[in-house]
């Protein structure tokens, strides 16, 4: 998508060379425009995947997940992050380490909303390591649920998170790839 590696590129903040901040776009404030936009790209590469739930994690995947299940005309779920006073005790749960914070926690989906009957597409912001998708893809299988692919919009090459996916079998579409962050410049991919 060549509008946003033009977004990418006018309000990405180079943290380090593992590290691309995107605030301005993904993960603090939301262009809805451009996120619907991702979302039709997604509902077009997926649209006869027979996709019958998006599933995300919170927070940062929710908008394109939205905008793509929109356009796919199905429900979107999000897999909690944190366990609320009126969580069902049996939620499915996996433990992920979090990239940014630095930290282990619990991802959990209500058996409520996901069964073996559904044909699931996971969609997320970035991927990096894959540990926040390696997580949520258990969770759906542990449901019973078919994985029909996963769609990231932001995906680092030079790390192992989407190679590893791929080499499960997985089908995994990205929007936009970052080849390396190294120099201070952002080198797309293709
Ligand atoms: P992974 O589990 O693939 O290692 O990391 C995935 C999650 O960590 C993403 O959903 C994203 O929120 C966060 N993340 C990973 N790399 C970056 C990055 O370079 N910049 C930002 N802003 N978030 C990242």
């Amino acid at each position: 998508m060549e509008l946003l590696k033009q977004k990418i590129t006018e309000q990405g903040v180079i943290v380090s060379d593992q590290v691309l901040k995107l605030d301005g776009l993904l993960n603090h404030q939301v262009d809805p425009k451009l996120t619907m936009e991702m979302g039709k790209e997604f509902a077009k590469r997926f649209g006869d995947a027979g996709v019958t739930r998006v599933v995300t994690v919170e927070s940062s995947g929710i908008a394109v997940a939205f905008a793509t299940a929109y356009e796919l005309g199905v429900p979107l779920l999000f897999a909690r992050r944190k366990k609320t006073l009126l969580a069902e005790p049996d939620m499915l749960c996996e433990r992920v380490p979090s990239f940014t914070k630095g930290i282990v926690t619990d991802i959990l989906v209500s058996r409520e909303f996901i069964s073996e009957n559904d044909r699931v597409l996971f969609i997320d912001d970035i991927i990096a390591n894959g540990d926040a998708a390696r997580g949520l893809i258990k969770i759906i299988s542990r449901a019973g649920a078919e994985l029909v692919g996963a769609g990231i919009v932001v995906e680092k090459c030079f790390q192992s998170g989407a190679r590893a996916i791929r080499d499960q079998g997985i089908r995994l579409e990205s929007l936009v790839r970052i080849a390396s962050l190294d120099g201070g410049q952002i080198t797309f991919a293709d």
